[in-house]
């Protein structure tokens, strides 16, 4: 009876946010494609859910930036100019080198904790690097460089990290070759957190500024290379678990676009 007592509660999510992680998740592993047209109804049939959810699931995307209206047009998924990508890297590395700031200037026992966590998720990188799942190699890299963030504690950066994050995700995923070897990025990784343990904050700087800047060829605008649509992520699911709508692709194909990959 006691272990019953441990569980706490799950809170159920709106479906509005459910949907828009989903169109999140669409957008980063690109299913849709930049530029696209997200058309509300379409969204709405394919999930089987009325179109209020939908259209505050777009308004949270467009609030994020991810998406954007155009008056009279529709919504559509932001395209990311060079210079769009240039200013979320070097935002990154800004926020980054201050939180490198601040860990460093702690004591050992704090860096090595930290250092702990970043090794843990260097671990989980393996995987998917062997098998080139960039999906998987993208996520677990931001997952290292948000680490590092929040590990500052400090509210203000770690919010302002938080909103470069879907931006940086579709960048890595959108661009071509924005780290076209994991082993670099598995290395580079490695010497942060050494570094942090160390508390090195020269070379902090130095390894940041490298693993974060980007050559000129790389911050080419994302690429109709189908080769790098192969590994596509799951596409739309249903909202609900309704499971009586079959063949769900041949009523809305351009919500799903299966095709593609
Ligand atoms: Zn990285």
């Amino acid at each position: 009876m006691s272990g019953v007592n441990a569980l706490s509660a799950i809170a159920p999510r709106p479906t509005a946010v459910i949907i828009a992680d989903q169109l999140r998740e669409g957008i980063i592993n690109g299913v849709f494609e930049p530029g696209e047209q997200i058309n509300e109804a379409q969204v709405a049939g394919q999930l089987n859910v009325s179109r209020g959810p939908v259209r505050e699931a777009l308004h949270r995307l467009m609030q994020e930036g991810i998406l954007i209206g155009r008056p009279n047009r529709g919504v559509f998924v932001r395209e990311l100019t060079p210079d769009d990508v240039r200013e979320v890297y070097e935002a990154r590395e800004a926020i980054e080198i201050a939180a490198a700031s601040i860990l460093a200037s702690r004591d050992h026992a704090s860096r090595a904790s930290v250092t702990a966590q970043l090794n843990e998720i260097i671990s989980r990188m393996h995987k998917p690097a062997d098998a080139l799942d960039w999906s998987a190699i993208h996520r677990i890299d931001l997952e290292f460089h948000t680490t590092l963030v929040r590990e500052t504690r400090n509210t203000r950066l770690v919010r302002a990290y938080a909103t470069l994050a879907t931006e940086a995700l579709i960048c890595m995923a959108h661009l071509a070759d924005a780290h076209p070897d994991p082993d670099r990025v598995l290395s580079g990784h490695r010497e942060l957190a050494v570094l942090i343990e160390r508390g090195d904050l020269n070379a902090l700087h130095h390894v940041l500024h490298q693993h974060l800047s980007l050559a000129e060829d790389e911050l080419r605008p994302p690429a109709n290379d189908l080769t790098r649509r192969k590994n596509r992520g799951p596409m739309l699911q249903k909202a609900t678990s309704s499971e009586a709508a079959s063949a769900p692709s041949q009523r809305n194909p351009a919500v799903l676009a299966t095709s593609r990959g």
